[in-house]
C-alpha cells in the first residue's frame, strides 16, 4: 500500500472512531500556497491532540522530520510514527486514555485542595 493510501485508510478509521483529525501538507510552497514547515508530519489529531507520521514499514524518518518530532519532545507535544491503521487507531486511543486519566486526577486534586481549604 502506498503511503498516500494508507493515510486517507488512517484518515477514514479515526474519523470512523469519532476522532477529530486533518491531514497536513508540508514542505515549503505549492505555488502562491504556504504549507506547514517541512518534517511536519502528515495527520494532526485535533482530539486527543497528537501529531502522526505515517510511514510505510521500514521507511525512516526524513531529517526534517527527525527534528520536527525532537523539537515536538522537547515541547510535551505528542508525535507518533505509525505504520498501519490499527496502530494509528490504537495510539489515538492510547492519547485519549492518558487526558482522561489527566483529568481524572485534576479533578480529584481540586477535590482533595477545596476539602483541606
Ligand atoms: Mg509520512
Amino acid at each position: 500500500m502506498s503511503e498516500t493510501d494508507l493515510q486517507s485508510a488512517i484518515m477514514k478509521a479515526l474519523k470512523q472512531a469519532g476522532y477529530w483529525a486533518f491531514r497536513v501538507n508540508s514542505g515549503g510552497r505549492q505555488g502562491r500556497v504556504r504549507l506547514a514547515p517541512d518534517g511536519t508530519p502528515d495527520i494532526c489529531v485535533v482530539s486527543p491532540h497528537g501529531w502522526l507520521e505515517v510511514k510505510q514499514p521500514g521507511k525512516p524518518l526524513r531529517p526534517a522530520q527527525s527534528d520536527w518530532h525532537a523539537q515536538a519532545q522537547r515541547l510535551g507535544v505528542r508525535v507518533a510514527v505509525v505504520t498501519s491503521v490499527g496502530e494509528a487507531v490504537s495510539v489515538a486511543g492510547d492519547w485519549t486514555r492518558q487526558d482522561n486519566l489527566r483529568d481524572g486526577l485534576a479533578l480529584e486534586l481540586k477535590r482533595l485542595v477545596e476539602g483541606v481549604l
